[in-house]
């Protein structure tokens, strides 16, 4: 096995260190990754970006390199693309650098904060789009961070993230004391091209800890890249052909499906076959997370989960909640469930070995554009790239399945020889473009003239690779047109000069045109209803909607009919906009049912949805019903600010307005709270007044709540630990939030 020494160590790190990676994490030995990072000069400051397959140890690259600056009085500012990410990793780093005595903190949420309590802390961990919105709002302590680290730094070329890390990398780039920069990637064709960019280093590896064996099935045989192939035993399908032969050698599946419908599917299929491989031992586990998970949700999403879990499969999507989707990751990593259906979202997600990979479809349902297309082979890759467990298997295999001969040839041709694509920058795109440029003109001093606006573009990743740069400034200054029209910044002469608007606009993490879209309906309305202000929601560029369904249309425009949106919302005539009008009015009435308590299986049942869409939905619905508040605010509206102020809150916690008081306790949310209320518990002052021994009693309440309740209204818990609970505050939701 290709190891090296720790020797290399020696000169960067003082004994003691050196003896605790040895004595207390159990580093004896390093791998090639890390033996090639230092010795391009990852302990000596100098900016790298590491190209290299997963599991081969670029975590520790990035440990051993913070931990050298943490020495050194430095911070570090380590930034992932996913939340859920991000709570890996927190988990990890809490371990690491706790044992040498430094603290690990995780921020990733609230957008319109500067954190100022993270000044305490010496690694930080957050989202690309929180480690971006610290920086709008200058958080006080990011001058002291000196090495910042940028895992999965090939999402830059992805459509919907890709532009807020260059541009925070762009943004680093120019910062007068720069910190060491140190990207960490998947295998990528043009790393070079994004090394030379960004003055790096490239420090490209093709090791492997477990080897991986890639192939393609075709009529009961696996053709692997070796030359070789194998027979499997016929069990009448690919999928259980390929199932049956892991789980008799005691390995794990993890099946990639294209779309949520087919993962489903694909699992209950597999039932068959999983229910024979499940001893007595696991499946008592399985029932107790099943019970577990049937006190917290009763949807149907969750129920069919649950029903296949106890057959010893999984599937797994971000429609799920995410404490489901959390359970069946621990289980497959504890090795008690064997084999999940994934869709593709997991592949860029948490860390979840197999032994097996299986690829049933090369495309991809796109939701967005209604239609089937290929996945990239950098894709591929990522998902190939999850099979073989260290400690567990020798050696990990993934498979695509063909159906013609000739199918067969494509997807080696196309799949399993092909590179990954190149990166390429997706600043471009008008709606990030133009976020992204109020955002430097507001909140930073790097931009505030044409001129040097001209630079900053020059340096960012989109110029370097088009060299069409006079696209972006065309682009760039139509874009500031708009945005002084908007009454965002002021254009004088070369000068460019930021209002508080554009700066509070900039500060909320928004969409310039969402605050447009809001300016405009608080002009026009006066009044308006709950089901408005949701519509006004719905229809700002920064919230997601949901897609309908065969059948919506009807019951949609039946509630059109009975129901006043007032004059913002009048159904357009054409064909594509009513369609997305009435995706914007399923948005809003979902959003309605939830502030009015609506169960949460209702809702599932109602829209067609998962209880992890209605998460997403909460997510950004809540925020831009602040922002909007904040705007509102800003603009003299106060009326609108108070009353969406409000709506915030309530589509936070899912509650109607009297319920607010109550959900403001920890452990409280908005069925326990109507249970207090229908008790009679209505107010906070109800509460202290209140014997612990009758809260105890009340339904869904208990003894440890209770006491809970009282301790947190006592006057001790006048100094609650704020900071203590924004760090235990980890993500809720997995795959799909961003942010
Ligand atoms: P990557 O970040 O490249 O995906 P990881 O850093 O997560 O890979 O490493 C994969 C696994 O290998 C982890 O379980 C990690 O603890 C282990 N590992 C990494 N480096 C070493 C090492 N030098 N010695 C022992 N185990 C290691």
């Amino acid at each position: 096995m290709a190891y090296y020494s720790t020797d290399i160590l020696a000169k960067f790190f003082p004994r003691n260190i050196l003896e605790t990676l040895k004595n207390r994490l159990g580093i004896t030995q390093l791998y090639p990754t890390q033996y090639e990072a230092v010795r391009q000069g990852a302990l000596e400051g100098k900016d790298l970006v590491i190209a290299a397959p997963t599991a081969s140890g670029k975590t520790l690259v990035a440990e051993l390199t913070i931990l050298k600056r943490l020495l050194e009085g430095g911070k570090a500012l380590y930034m992932v693309p996913l939340r859920a990410l991000a709570s890996e990793k927190y988990e990890e780093f809490k371990n690491f650098f706790g044992v040498f005595g430094y603290k690990t903190a995780i921020s990733t949420g609230d957008f319109d904060s500067d954190d100022a309590w993270l000044g305490k802390y010496d690694v930080i961990v957050t989202t690309n789009e929180k480690a971006d919105s610290l920086l709008r709002h200058k958080a006080p302590w990011f001058d002291k961070v000196s090495v910042i680290v940028a895992d999965e730094i090939h999402l830059l070329g992805s459509d919907r993230r890709g532009a807020t890390l260059e541009v925070l990398l762009t943004r680093t780039k120019l910062m007068p004391e720069r910190p060491q920069l140190l990207g960490l990637s998947a295998t990528i064709g043009n790393l070079e091209e994004l090394t030379e960019w960004l003055g790096a280093r490239p420090v490209r590896v093709d090791w492997r800890p477990v080897p991986l064996r890639e192939g393609v099935y075709y009529n009961g045989e696996i053709f692997y890249n070796d030359g070789q192939s194998v027979s499997l035993e016929n069990h009448g399908a690919p999928l259980f052909d390929l199932a049956y032969d892991t789980l008799k050698e005691d390995g794990q599946l993890l099946v990639f499906s294209p779309t949520r419908r087919s993962a489903v599917s694909d699992a209950r299929k597999l039932s068959a076959i999983t229910s024979k491989f499940i001893s007595p031992g696991e499946l008592k586990v399985i029932r107790e997370n099943i019970r577990r998970l049937k006190s917290e949700h009763s949807d149907k999403v969750t129920l069919q989960l649950l029903e296949l879990l106890q057959k010893g499969v999984a599937f797994h999507h971000a429609g799920l909640a995410s404490e489901a989707r959390s359970t069946v990751e621990r289980m497959f990593r504890d090795r008690i469930l064997k084999v999940i259906v994934a869709t593709p979202t997991l592949a860029a997600g948490v860390n979840l070995p197999a032994r097996r990979v299986v690829v049933t479809d090369y495309r991809r349902f796109n939701v967005e554009l209604g239609y089937y297309e290929r996945i990239p082979v950098m894709e591929y890759k990522q998902m190939a790239g999850r099979a073989g467990r260290p400690r567990y298997d020798k050696e990990g295999e993934s498979v695509l399945i063909a159906r013609s001969l000739q199918e067969l040839e494509f997807l080696f041709k196309e799949y399993v020889e092909a590179e990954p694509e190149n990166l390429s920058s997706q600043l471009a795109s008008e709606p990030v473009l133009r976020s992204h440029l109020l955002s430097v003109i507001a909140t930073s001093e790097l931009v505030r003239s044409l001129d040097s606006l001209g630079r900053f573009l020059l340096n960012t990743f989109y110029s370097y690779q088009n060299r069409d740069y006079f696209f972006v400034i065309e682009r760039a200054k139509k874009i500031l047109n708009r945005l002084a029209q908007a009454g965002f910044l002021e254009v004088r002469g070369d000068k460019l000069e930021p209002t508080q608007l554009g700066i509070r606009v900039a500060e909320l993490y928004i969409d310039p045109e969402t605050a447009v879209t809001g300016l405009d309906f608080f002009k026009k309305v006066d009044q308006a209803s709950t089901l408005s202000y949701l519509y006004l929601i719905a229809s700002t560029p920064d919230a997601s909607t949901i897609h309908l369904r065969r059948g919506d249309e009807e019951w949609l425009e039946d509630i059109l009919k009975s129901s006043s949106l007032g004059p913002v919302a009048r159904p357009p005539e054409d064909e594509i906009e009513y369609e997305f009008f009435l995706q914007r009015l399923k948005t809003a009435l979902l959003l309605e049912d939830w502030i009015n308590e609506v169960p949460e299986e209702h809702i599932v049942e109602k829209y067609d949805v998962g209880p992890g869409d209605i998460y997403s939905l909460i997510q950004t619905a809540e925020w831009v019903a602040f922002a909007l508040s904040e705007i509102a605010k800003l603009t003299g509206f106060n009326e609108h600010s108070v009353r969406l102020a409000v709506l915030s809150k309530r589509i936070e916690h899912g509650v109607k307005e009297e319920l607010l008081e109550l959900v403001s306790l920890r452990g409280i949310g908005r069925v326990r709270a109507r249970s207090l209320y229908s008790h009679g518990y209505k107010s906070l002052i109800d509460l202290v007044t209140a014997r612990e021994e009758d809260l105890a009693m009340i339904p869904g309440i208990g003894r440890a709540l209770a006491r809970s309740i009282k301790k947190q209204l006592s006057s001790e818990a006048e100094e609650s630990h704020e900071e203590e609970e924004k760090i235990q505050e980890l993500p809720e939701q997995g795959l799909d939030a961003y942010f």
